[in-house]
């Protein structure tokens, strides 16, 4: 281990299948998800495998969708003792479903997965992230829904989602519901501009000794690197769809390096659970 024993941050996976992509005229639409090759098992086998072999839990952000398609699986993670939190149930976006579908999607996944795992779930994170400045109901939303927790900030510029001038590290927001905790993804600031290295495809991009500069940074700074990974990342090859340019660019590129840089951070460093940041 290149760190001490202290935990240097949270390792989660956004737990979704691999067409699971946003923002594209060729991502299959929710009617058609049953029909489509089921991927997750086996990449979730992977995953648990480096984790087990690690000893390192991780906090599992699972689709209501795919929870409900695979119930021992999520029940499998939860005796893991890894902690089950949601990524709502139909993977939309915030700003583009509006608030009073939002809010019930929200509900649904959390119900779904309780209803599995016999237990409360009190974390959030929103599909692509998707919470903006055009989204200023979203917390009220989130904690009224009964999360205690939220970890679904990009605190940068980015393709959807993204709140550029949010705080850094983690923090409470009053709601008219109660207090929510935000722990926002990792950036860091480079000469004024907020970059990451920490999850998706920055994690696939970015050569490990970076990766290991900007975890030290966030150390330095105090703030725990959360870092984010999709099933079908340790699965190079899954079916691609037809993207447009960008969007291929983005969800494909170095798919490769996923496994290696995951065991990399669990053989260096040390993760706790997100739900344990919040004040009991
Ligand atoms: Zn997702």
């Amino acid at each position: 281990m290149t760190s001490s024993n202290k935990t240097v941050g949270i390792l989660t996976v956004d737990v979704e299948e691999w067409f699971h992509i946003l923002d594209d005229p060729a991502v299959p639409k929710f009617a058609d998800w049953d029909g489509l090759e089921a991927r997750l098992p086996r990449n979730m086998e992977r995953i648990f495998a480096i984790l087990d072999e690690q000893k390192v839990k991780a906090t599992m952000f699972w689709l209501g969708w795919a929870a409900q398609k695979n119930p021992d699986l999520v029940r499998q993670c939860a005796k893991a003792g890894h902690e089950i939190a949601s990524h709502g149930f139909r993977h939309v976006l915030a700003y583009e479903e509006g608030r009073e579908k939002f809010k019930d999607d929200i509900r649904h996944g959390k119900k779904v997965i309780e209803d599995i795992i016999g237990q409360e779930v009190i974390g959030f994170r929103a599909a692509g992230f998707g919470t903006t400045s055009d989204t200023p109901w979203f917390f009220d939303e989130i904690r009224a829904a009964g999360y205690l927790y939220d970890s679904s900030v990009f605190p940068a510029k980015r393709g959807h989602g993204g709140i550029v001038d949010f705080k850094l590290e983690p923090h409470e927001i009053k709601t008219s519901h109660g207090v929510l905790l935000e722990i926002p993804q990792s950036v860091i600031e480079i000469c004024g501009k907020r970059v990451s290295f920490f999850g998706g495809g920055y994690l696939r991009i970015s050569p490990i000794p970076l990766i290991k500069w900007g975890i030290s940074k966030l150390q330095k700074e105090g703030r725990p690197a959360v870092i984010y990974i999709h099933p079908r990342e340790v699965d190079p090859a899954h079916p691609r769809l037809p993207l447009k340019i960008h969007r291929r660019f983005k969800s494909y590129v170095n798919l490769r390096s996923t496994f290696p840089k995951l065991r990399w951070l669990c053989e260096n460093y040390k993760f706790g659970l997100m739900r344990d940041y919040v004040k009991k």
